[in-house]
This record gives structure tokens, C-alpha cells and sequence, in this order.
């Protein structure tokens, strides 16, 4: 148990605590602003990257449906070929039988190509669709290139701006730390395990500002006379007097 001090010490060291956990919890929230900060840069970096991912697809699809179409082109073109050579063949053939042959020949092919066209409409059709998706796709991916280099120098200079601040914190945070002394020094780093930003409480009429119960008239009475440490009979944490806490 420490010894009765002056107020005014005692005011000095209530100032000083609620000063020392205010810079330490403000250290707490810019620690955690700062590690959020990586997993959304990559999440930025994540949502192009598919968005790239899904305009390859389509562009290899779109390849795929033009490779396919030069084959139709390619095919079509044999069998023309055939045809004319077969029909070249009709003034050369010297049996009805032949003559007949040919002809078949001829209808199957002439089928074959109108099925190959059908098949090569349908390709160029679904190519143009495919373009004007690929398009989209495309202008999309710059938009969010230039969305994602936004928001990466936004976070960016928000993890500059908390670094800035933590600097100025932990530069701070000596002074007051050191003002106190090292029994309540030692006493508020254990509280502060348990409370990170709370472990120093004002009493607001009688009840804790930590745990919200009552206190008892003997607490209240030692805290308003103003020269011991007091502290909360339920949670124990520091009570400081409500008007030194602002
Ligand atoms: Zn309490």
C-alpha cells in the first residue's frame, strides 16, 4: 500500500495515467489499421488479377472460335475442289451407272458444305458476340487497373499517415510513462493485459466507468479526498475522479 500523497501529486499522476492510456490506446488502433492494411492491398491486387484472368479466358476462346472457323473455310474449300473435279469428271463417263455415281457423290457433298456453313454462321456469330464481351471485358480491366492504383496509394498513404502517428505516439509516451511511479507504472501494464483501453476509469456517480457496477461510499470518499490510489472493488481498475479523467 502506498503512502497518502498531495493533491497535487496525486492530480499530476491521474493526468499523466489517462494521458499514458490514451497514447496507448491510440498505439493499439493504429497497430491494427496498420496490420489490415497487406490483406487489402492484395485483396486489390486479387480482384484485377481474376478480372485479367477472366478477359485470357476469353480472348483464348475467342482464338479458339477462329481457329475453328478457318478450319470450316478449310474444309469447305476440299470439298468445292472435290465437287469441280467430279463434275469435270460427268462429260468423261461412259456408263449411266458412273454418271449416277458421280451424281451421289456430288449430293453428299454439296450436303456436307451446307452443313459445314451452317456450323461456320453459327462460329462467326458467336464470334462477334465473344468480341463485343471481350471488349467489355477489356475496358472493365483498365477501369479497375486504374481503380486498383487508386486505392493502393490511398492505402498506402494511410499506413504512411499511421506510421507518422505512431512515431509521435511512442516518442510521447516516455514522458509519461516515466512521471509515474513505477509501482502504478507496474500496475497499469498489468491491468492493461486485461483492459487494453480501459484499464484507467473515471467514476461517473458513484459507478465504475469500466465494469459500470456500483462503488461503495468508501471507495468514492478515498477518491474524492484525493491522495491514494483507488481502485474499482469489482474489476479492479484504476478509478480516477470523473473531472480528471476529460
Ligand atoms: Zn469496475
Amino acid at each position: 500500500m502506498m503512502e497518502d500523497l498531495p493533491r497535487e501529486e496525486m492530480s499530476r499522476i491521474w493526468r499523466s495515467l489517462v494521458e499514458l492510456q490514451r497514447i496507448d490506446a491510440e498505439s493499439l488502433a493504429v497497430d491494427q489499421r496498420l496490420s489490415a492494411l497487406p490483406a487489402k492491398v492484395d485483396a486489390e491486387h486479387q480482384r484485377l488479377a481474376s478480372k485479367q484472368a477472366a478477359l485470357r479466358d476469353h480472348e483464348a476462346r475467342g482464338e479458339s472460335h477462329a481457329r475453328e472457323r478457318r478450319e470450316c473455310e478449310r474444309q469447305i474449300a476440299e470439298r468445292e475442289e472435290k465437287v469441280k473435279r467430279l463434275q469435270a469428271q460427268l462429260f468423261q463417263v461412259k456408263t449411266q451407272r458412273e454418271y449416277d455415281a458421280i451424281g451421289v457423290e456430288v449430293t453428299v457433298l454439296q450436303r456436307e458444305i451446307s452443313d459445314i456453313e451452317d456450323r461456320e454462321l453459327a462460329l462467326i456469330e458467336a464470334e462477334e458476340t465473344h468480341a463485343r464481351e471481350i471488349e467489355a471485358l477489356r475496358r472493365a480491366v483498365d477501369e479497375l487497373r486504374a481503380g486498383t492504383a487508386k486505392e493502393i496509394s490511398r492505402l498506402e498513404s494511410l499506413r504512411e499517415e499511421a506510421e507518422r502517428t505512431r512515431e509521435v505516439l511512442l516518442a510521447d509516451r516516455p514522458r509519461h510513462a516515466s512521471s509515474l511511479p513505477d509501482e502504478i507504472l507496474r500496475r497499469y501494464d498489468t491491468l492493461r493485459l486485461r483492459f487494453p483501453d480501459s484499464a484507467v476509469v473515471h467514476a461517473v456517480e458513484s459507478t465504475c466507468g469500466g465494469c459500470r457496477m456500483g462503488l461503495v461510499n468508501q471507495t468514492m470518499l478515498q477518491l474524492n479526498l484525493g491522495q491514494r490510489f483507488t481502485y474499482c472493488e469489482h474489476c479492479s481498475r484504476m478509478l480516477v475522479p470523473q473531472e480528471k479523467a476529460g
